[in-house]
């Protein structure tokens, strides 16, 4: 594990590499009372010929220092964790399978440390990075969600921090997540409001691909950044290329509001192209459809299909550039 310790006095200390260990902490620590914590979630990859790469890494130093300067903890350096974190995996290197799917997640952490049960600014905080081998998500091929939509919580609201990768807006939405799986649903879907626009999907950012009723274009969209959506670097590179890849074929791109009854008038007149969500985890996720009202949209897909067309050929790409068989800026070799 890497870790960096900072106190006020004296900024950052230096960066150790050390073995994997537990930490020693003051049961008044005010990361157990207050929830001073935020995180990431990355991934190395290595192609066949044994080269490790990050895949956009400038992305997650940037919204890491988001989430910790909106709970009062330091900033990092984001060049210099990026530098850190490449030393790290390349020496942990023998651990990153070199396969398509597979890599080495890499969980970077900052804490507040100050023992104190006074709510203030932390006066010390801890930066670790952990890392675990994982394999592909779809060991053997894509298995389409059936998702719940959930319309008595709400994940994140317009002022709060849903935009932030905080430890404390996710402990809120195990409940809900594991009401949808008691009744069957792999994930829930996240509404907001009482026109339930569409916001993500579990941990996940969430696309639709419909064709618009009045234009008849193809549509290919997600919802946009306005504080209560968490600003994934899928969701971004799922923009990006479709911008520089659909476009030219005739499918417009959209960052826009859209309501869980736009959706289902979408299917029911037959325009509902495809469903998916996007993360690290899992690139993306195909989905079959969504139960809303007491009735279940569908999402595009036929019985026998369990992925869709745009969904399958992003994965292709994202992961084509994050193995490095496809050279392309976003993949930095470490
Ligand atoms: N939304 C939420 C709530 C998440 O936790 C994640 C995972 N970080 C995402 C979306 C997807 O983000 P990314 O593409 O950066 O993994």
């Amino acid at each position: 594990m890497l870790s960096i310790e900072w106190t006020a006095s004296q900024g950052w200390l230096g960066p150790r590499i050390t073995p994997y260990q537990n930490f020693s902490l003051d049961p008044a620590t005010c990361v157990f009372h207050y929830a001073f914590e935020c995180f990431e979630g990355m991934k190395a990859y290595k192609n066949s010929k044994g080269q490790v790469r990050l895949f956009r890494p400038d992305k997650n130093m940037a919204r890491f220092n988001k989430s910790s300067a909106r709970i009062a903890l330091p900033n990092f350096s984001g060049t210099a964790l990026i530098d850190l974190i490449s030393k790290f995996s390349a020496m942990e290197e023998r651990f990153i399978p070199a396969a398509r799917g597979y890599s080495l997640y890499l969980r970077p952490t900052m804490i507040g440390t100050q023992r104190t049960l006074g709510v203030g600014p932390p006066g010390s905080a801890l930066l670790f990075v952990i890392a675990s081998p994982v394999g592909p998500y779809y060991p053997t091929g894509f298995k389409a969600v059936s998702l719940e939509a959930t319309d008595y919580a709400v994940r994140a609201w317009p002022g709060g921090v849903g935009n932030m990768k905080l430890g404390a807006n996710y402990a809120p939405c195990v409940v809900p997540q594991l009401q949808a799986a008691k009744r069957g649903f792999h994930q829930n879907l996240w509404l907001f409001g009482e026109k339930e626009f569409v916001t993500e999907v579990g941990t996940m950012n969430f696309f639709a691909a419909i064709r618009d009723k009045e234009t008849k274009k193809k549509v290919l969209m997600t919802a946009p950044l306005d504080g209560t959506i968490l600003e994934g670097v899928i969701r971004d590179s799922v923009l990006d290329l479709a911008r520089e890849r659909l476009v030219p074929e005739g499918w417009e791109v959209e960052e826009r509001k859209f309501t869980m009854s736009e959706l289902a008038s979408a299917e029911e007149e037959g325009r509902l192209i495809e469903a998916f969500g996007t993360g690290t985890a899992a690139v993306v996720s195909p989905v079959r459809n969504i139960h809303w009202k007491g009735r279940l949209v569908n999402c595009g897909l036929r019985e026998d299909q369990e992925v869709g067309e745009i969904t399958k050929r992003m994965k292709d790409w994202i992961e084509g550039i994050q193995h490095g068989d496809e050279e392309h800026p976003w993949s930095l070799k470490v």
